[in-house]
């Protein structure tokens, strides 16, 4: 089975609602393209695919994912090119980190040629929903949940795989003021930390608040034992360059491995910059922002791309980051980055893949 012989059912929206939406003024994640892919896994294999027109779903108040969250889902995003072709950057990645989110909470894996056929198929019917206007983009949310009507804990035998869009604009307007948290955790050891499992942002979701509480944007996890390692910032990878290199904590059970992080370090590489992959103490960092030599700290996610720090808060104290200029390692990748997604520059990595 390939793309193109993917049997699916289209049903097509009446009237596009795409006239509703201001592409000069779109804020992040309110608004959804026509169309969604769904597929459901029935008796141990994926049935029942189809495009059909964005819409509540009905299911029962039993629902096992409502209760004990067998839910997983991606992040990517869809650019168009300056012929209008719908362009899709590193979908094999979000599909392989899909199929990984799975294997840890017990759920089927979603096939390539259904994860790929149904994103194509989806991009190829709403393609006037990508937007063109300089930062937007149209976002992708691939997930999957258990569908089983029952309590018992236990793995679901159903599930339902949907993809819906939506265009977007930038994600935060002003460098985030980010705090070193010191007593919650994202993640522990032999957790579920490296899943893009749903609990895992309703976990976060209190200690953000707080630290909003107390004037601050968003959150640097630190490790579960120490809280002496810098893990991840909110939902995102952290990256920070000191001295000149780009020094990142390396992947592990309880740090995702963000496909922004992973470009941004090959383009280093690409670049003839050092990079160093591996544990960064909060010592270290504050030490080197004291000193002068933390040029940039920044965090690396699909919905922001690059995301330079303002402020980071440690034990009571806000330490203020250099301004991003023009020739920074954050300004320039950020550009490099979008140019390669877009199809404005040459993609020397095989990174990107027209619908
Ligand atoms: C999705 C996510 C990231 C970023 O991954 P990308 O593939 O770059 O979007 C980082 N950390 C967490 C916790 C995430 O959920």
């Amino acid at each position: 089975m390939t793309t193109d012989t993917l049997a699916m059912e289209i049903k097509r929206v009446e009237a596009s609602r795409i006239h509703e939406v201001d592409f000069d003024n779109l804020v992040f994640g309110r608004h959804y393209s026509d169309h969604m892919f769904v597929a459901d896994y029935i008796n141990g294999e994926w049935t029942n695919l189809q495009i059909v027109p964005y819409a509540n779903l009905s299911l029962s108040p039993a629902t096992a994912a409502l209760h004990y969250g067998q839910a997983i889902f991606e992040g990517m995003k869809a650019y168009k090119n300056e012929a209008g072709e719908p362009l899709m950057f590193r979908p094999l990645d979000n599909w392989a980190r899909f199929n990984k989110s799975a294997a840890r909470m017990c759920m089927p894996e979603v096939p390539e040629e259904i994860f790929m056929g149904g994103l194509t198929e989806l991009l190829r019917t709403d393609a006037a929903w990508i937007p063109t206007t300089p930062d937007s983009s149209l976002y992708i949310r691939p997930y999957m949940f258990s569908t089983d009507a029952y309590i018992g804990v236990k793995p679901s035998d159903t599930y339902k795989f949907i993809i819906f869009t939506g265009p977007v604009g930038k994600y935060y307007s002003k460098p985030p003021r980010v705090k070193v948290e010191q007593h919650y955790i994202r993640a522990a050891e032999g957790g579920v930390g490296a899943a893009k499992c749903a609990g895992n942002y309703g976990g976060s979701l209190y200690p953000a608040r707080l630290a909003q509480q107390q004037g601050y944007d968003q959150i640097i996890w630190t490790d579960a034992r120490d809280h002496a390692f810098v893990e991840e910032s909110g939902t995102m990878n952290v990256m920070f360059v000191i001295d000149g290199k780009l020094i990142t904590p390396a992947t592990s059970d309880t740090i995702l491995n963000g496909i922004t992080r992973n470009s941004i370090v090959d383009i280093a590489h690409h670049w003839n910059m050092p990079v160093e992959e591996r544990k960064v103490s909060v010592k270290e960092v504050i030490d080197a922002l004291k000193e002068g030599r933390l040029e940039a700290a920044f965090g690396a996610g699909t919905a922001v791309v690059v995301s330079p720090f303002g402020v980071i808060g440690f034990e009571g104290t806000d330490y203020e980051l250099p301004a991003v200029t023009e020739g920074s390692f954050a300004s320039r990748v950020k550009d490099f980055l979008t140019d390669i997604r877009t199809g404005k520059t040459e993609d020397p990595f095989g990174w990107v893949v027209k619908a």
